[in-house]
């Protein structure tokens, strides 16, 4: 006897159980099916974000960052140190506890909302009448039928050609995040925000880390003066970055990956590493959801085909987060997952692709929200600019933190707030007075004007708002 619900979510990554969630408070009965499992076998909730992304990466960039200012930082301070050591094994048991308390978490909370949740694969199992079957494989298989079905199952990572992931020798982002002792020679393929954020931990941790990007450029995507910065500030720390690469053979022997290259200026190069990190993007994931079965349409990527409002082709049927088209974040497949429910609702979710903030947890982070100059210059736009560095920053001086600096774009007349830009301390929390600053379509001088705590790290962004007009006060 199949059980019935409004509203099936297939997939229970951040998009996937956030969706599930709000459709429960809007008084829909909901049920969230997902696949991800421990390695004792129990549900998993949570996605890649959850089990092999934002979180076990984050808890490895904290116990490498607090042991390399244990080893570099401290003395400055006064402290010392003897005798310095990391264990590896427990950074990754702690990572592995920190992810087990999220998922643990998640199936809190579908306890607390009443979303009900099963464990397995979903897939369309085709209709019945106007409605969705789909069917349960697990432990214990289930036929659910829903008049409203979320698609949420995400991606994986992308390999390259001819090169497979075993994990061992050459890793993904999984094999990434639990390397069992610190490898001498890391290389790592792609210097997007995972190549460098598991190229930071590692190296931190004490291996030579070799960075190959095909791209000419250095973060490409992030504005000009805030990549040129950050090559500089990664390249000090010891991260060799060359970009301009194309990967033209690699050799998995017992022990180490000899990779061969041709750089930028065409010269054949080569190196041998311990372990080889591929992380040259991700592929939208439907493996399993028997998609064909009713016709749900795919585009020529592999992504669910949707419309503005995460509409599929199919009646009823919505997708959102990394398996459809835009920023494959965490934060952003949490929002469609709201907008969703509550267009369900009757009501009317909205997310706007430019206001969602990036962040690479490197150090110093990055991030950023809306356009780079470059763009602004593409698109024609007169703005201005205005830059504070955090050299010239109280707080920053005190927490002898002070590379980087904020960045602020705003048309020249309106003075409307059109980008907001930072590398140094913090930077992931400090964005989101730019996100809520370009909500509001707060001009620079607004930022400017609001009264920032003293000494803060934010008032680098009150300082940025004045340069925009060029009336700093502390520079
Ligand atoms: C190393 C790394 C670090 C990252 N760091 C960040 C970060 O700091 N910030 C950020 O915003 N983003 C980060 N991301 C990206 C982020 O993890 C993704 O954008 C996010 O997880 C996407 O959420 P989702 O719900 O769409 O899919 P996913 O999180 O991929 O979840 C999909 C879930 O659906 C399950 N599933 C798939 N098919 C089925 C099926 N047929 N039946 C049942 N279950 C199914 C999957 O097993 C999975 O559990 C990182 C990614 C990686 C790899």
């Amino acid at each position: 006897m199949a059980e019935q619900f409004d509203v099936v979510v297939i997939g229970g990554g951040p998009g996937g159980y956030i969706a599930a969630i709000r459709a429960a408070q809007l008084g829909f009965s909901a049920a969230c099916i997902d696949d991800w499992s421990r390695p004792d076998g129990r549900p998993a909730p949570g996605g890649t974000c959850t089990n092999v992304g934002c979180i076990p990466s984050k808890a490895l960039l904290q116990s490498s960052e607090n042991f390399e200012h244990a080893g570099h930082a401290f003395a400055d301070h006064g402290i010392g140190i003897s005798g310095l050591s990391i264990d590896v094994r427990k950074m990754l048991a702690r990572k592995d506890k920190v992810v087990a308390q999220n998922n643990d978490g998640i199936l809190y909370l579908f306890k607390k909302n009443k979303v009900a949740f099963f464990h397995g694969l979903g897939s369309f199992a085709g209709k019945e009448g106007d409605a969705w079957k789909v069917s349960v494989a697990g432990t214990k298989p289930a036929e659910l039928v829903a008049k409203h079905v979320i698609v949420a199952t995400g991606s994986k990572p992308r390999s390259l050609p001819g090169v497979a992931i075993d994990n061992v020798r050459i890793l993904d982002n999984e094999g990434a995040l639990a390397i069992p002792e610190i490898p001498k020679k890391l290389g790592v393929v792609g210097a997007g925000v995972i190549g460098l954020e598991m190229g930071s931990v590692w190296r931190r941790l004490g291996a030579q880390v070799t960075v190959l990007e095909a791209l000419p450029a250095f973060l490409g995507a992030v504005d000009t003066a805030i990549a040129r910065e950050a090559l500089k500030l990664f390249t000090k720390q010891g991260l060799v970055i060359h970009t301009g690469v194309q990967i033209t053979d690699v050799k998995v022997g017992e022990r180490d990956v000899a990779v061969a290259w041709t750089d930028a200026a065409g010269k054949a190069q080569s190196a041998t590493f311990d372990h080889l990190i591929v992380s040259i993007g991700r592929l939208p994931f439907t493996g399993g959801l028997g998609a064909d079965v009713v016709g749900l349409q795919l585009d020529e990527r592999g992504f669910v085909a949707v419309d503005a409002e995460c509409r599929t082709n199919l009646p009823n049927v919505w997708a959102i987060g990394d398996v459809v088209r835009g920023p494959m974040l965490a934060h952003k497949a949490e929002e469609e997952g709201v907008a969703v429910a509550e267009r369900l609702a009757g009501q009317h979710g909205h997310v706007d692709f430019n206001t969602v903030p990036w962040v690479i947890y490197t150090s110093p982070e990055i991030a950023w929200v809306g356009k780079t100059e470059q763009q602004l210059k593409a698109e024609g736009v007169d703005f201005r600019a205005g830059s504070f560095p955090f050299t010239a920053n109280g707080r920053a001086r005190a927490m002898g933190d002070t590379n980087g600096f904020v960045k602020i774009l705003a048309v020249r007349k309106t003075d409307r707030i059109l980008g907001m830009h930072v590398i140094g301390p913090m930077a992931s929390e400090l964005i989101s007075e730019g996100v809520v600053a370009m909500e509001f379509g707060a001009a620079s001088e607004d930022l400017a004007r609001i009264c920032h705590a003293h000494p803060s790290l934010s008032e680098a962004t009150k300082e940025a708002a004045l340069a925009v007009d060029g009336r700093t006060l502390n520079l």
